[in-house]
C-alpha cells in the first residue's frame, strides 16, 4: 500500500535494508533487515511499522 511523504506529499518507496553488527567478542556478524520508508524527492524517511514483528 503506498504511503505519502509528509514532508512533500510525493509517494514513497518501501525499501529493506541490511544493518551488518559485529558481535562483541565474536567473529560472527549479525545482519538485521529493517524496512524503511524513503521519499527520493525529499531525502525523508521512516521506519516501516506495519510489520508488526515486536
Ligand atoms: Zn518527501
Amino acid at each position: 500500500m503506498p504511503k505519502e511523504c509528509p514532508m512533500c506529499g510525493e509517494f514513497m518507496r518501501l525499501v529493506t535494508r541490511e544493518i551488518v553488527s559485529r558481535v562483541p567478542g565474536s567473529s560472527q556478524d549479525v545482519t538485521t533487515l529493517v524496512r524503511e520508508w524513503i521519499c527520493r524527492e525529499c531525502d525523508y524517511f521512516e521506519d516501516d511499522d506495519s510489520g508488526g514483528s515486536s
